[in-house]
């Protein structure tokens, strides 16, 4: 998904990496790439230029978060502004009919009667719902049949009236028999044309007069780009529709259709097809969206969560320690004792960029620190502050009392010792260096 943007964006970010600080001219550089990025994913020119602007603004505005760095501080800003671009906080379906009836509108190859019989699956599921299927494409009996094969295929009864050649009458008879029959939900399929036209737009448009749907939706296939937000701005004018669902995202779409449609039509999308089968449906988080658009995982929960554990004057502490060659044992544990509280491996592991993806299936130990607190808390002060004196009786007694081997004490006081030549060398301390770490 997004495969182009992402690495458009992720090489635009990099821009940042390296510098000490957010500059006029770095954020300048970076947001240019960013634009770019956007234009080349076919999000609309003004839309482009405003997110960067945005974005800058709020870059040159930041001082408090001086002590991440620039390039993960803007990855912040851009999936912030993604985020609020793609609609803010994730938007339900008004159900609060009785039937609630929920018109379909879009093109024709949109996905309309592919995301209808989604639709009535994940409803169905909720157990509470028992939906009808109604079919008003009265012009391709094909269509009727196809609506017919999603409903046996998910259990799900189909109301159609094949020979009848209006759609009103259709969807009015479907919505008594709903009634009748204990349906709690209808969702009505409409027929779509290949473009826009005005028959089509009076037909949708009086099945929405004389149904007033509880909830009327646009489908729209995301790999038509631009056309996507123009079709999306003429059936919002004609409908005034409540919401979007982005259809075909599992396909090699650019994404722009994503970015732009909700600005333009300031409509929420709510939710996403992601291929052809029944359960192909998602929720439309427009911050998860985001992330897996920055190809990020969640990067940035991660940075708030370290946020939220760095302290700055500890890390100054740590860093004199540092540079004076006092850093012990003691630190480290603390450094443990800070990496713990962020939350469980797996999670932080996930949020690493990349890393998700790559050890998902491996089971990541929560425990992983136990071994290695233990072995500290089995040195005494003199040992932990100055580990140059732990000869081999000492590692045999830490041992001992740990409940490991020799062997592991080794194995930890060399990583130790590797570690305290890297950080000498970075002359630095905290949750900056730290995230430096994890990125490399
Ligand atoms: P309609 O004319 O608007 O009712 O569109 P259809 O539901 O018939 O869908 C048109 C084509 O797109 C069909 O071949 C569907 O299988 C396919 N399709 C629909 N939604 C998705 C999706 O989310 N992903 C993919 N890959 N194909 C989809």
């Amino acid at each position: 998904m997004f495969n182009n943007l992402s690495d458009k964006l992720d090489k635009a970010l990099h821009v940042l990496k390296g510098h000490g600080s957010i500059t006029e001219v770095n954020v300048a550089e970076t947001l240019k790439e960013v634009r770019r990025a956007l234009l080349d994913a076919d999000v609309n020119f003004k839309i482009a230029k405003e997110f960067t602007v945005r974005v800058k603004e709020k870059a040159l505005g930041q001082d408090v978060l001086t002590t991440l760095q620039p390039g993960q501080l803007m990855v912040k800003l851009v999936k912030d502004e993604l985020t609020e671009l793609m609609g803010g906080d994730a938007e339900g379906i008004n159900l609060s009919g009785n039937p609630s009836v929920i018109l379909m509108s879009g093109l024709q190859g949109s996905g309309k009667t592919t995301f209808s019989g989604k639709l009535a699956n994940y409803l169905k599921n909720k157990k509470t719902k028992k939906p009808l299927l109604v079919a008003c494409d009265v012009y391709r009996p094909a269509a009727i049949d196809q609506l017919h094969v999603v409903g046996d295929q998910i259990g799900v009864e189909v109301f159609s009236d094949k020979g009848n050649n209006d759609p009103v009458a259709i969807s009015k008879a479907g919505i008594a028999h709903a009634k009748a029959n204990g349906h709690n939900v209808v969702i009505i399929d409409t027929a779509g044309r290949l473009a826009v036209d005005e028959a089509m737009m009076t037909e949708i448009s009086n099945i929405h007069k004389a149904i007033e749907p509880q909830e009327t939706l646009f489908v729209v296939d995301s790999m038509t780009g631009q056309d996507a937000v123009n079709t999306a701005k003429a059936f919002n004018d004609i409908l005034n529709f409540d919401g979007v669902i982005l259809t075909k995202l599992d396909g090699d779409t650019r994404g722009g259709a994503a970015i732009s449609i909700k600005s333009v039509v300031n409509k929420p999308i709510k939710f996403i097809g992601t291929g052809e089968k029944m359960e192909a449906i998602d929720v439309f988080y427009p911050s998860r969206m985001a992330d897996r658009i920055l190809g990020m995982g969640d990067v940035v929960s991660l940075v708030e969560r370290a946020q939220e554990q760095f302290d700055e004057v500890e890390a100054r502490k740590l860093q004199k320690k540092i540079a004076k060659n006092q850093f012990g044992f003691d630190d480290f544990l603390k450094q443990i004792q800070q990496i713990k509280k962020m939350g469980n491996m797996k999670d932080l592991v996930g949020m690493i960029p990349g890393a998700g993806k790559m050890m998902k299936d491996i089971d990541i130990d929560d425990d992983a620190f136990k071994g290695i607190e233990a072995i500290i808390h089995s040195m005494t002060p003199e040992e932990r502050a100055n580990p140059a004196v732990i000869n081999s009786s000492r590692k045999k007694r830490i041992g001992k009392g740990s409940g490991t081997s020799v062997q592991e004490v080794n194995q930890l006081l060399k990583q130790f010792t590797q570690m305290s030549k890297m950080m000498k060398m970075m002359q630095g301390g905290g949750g900056k260096r730290m995230m430096q770490m994890m990125q490399n």
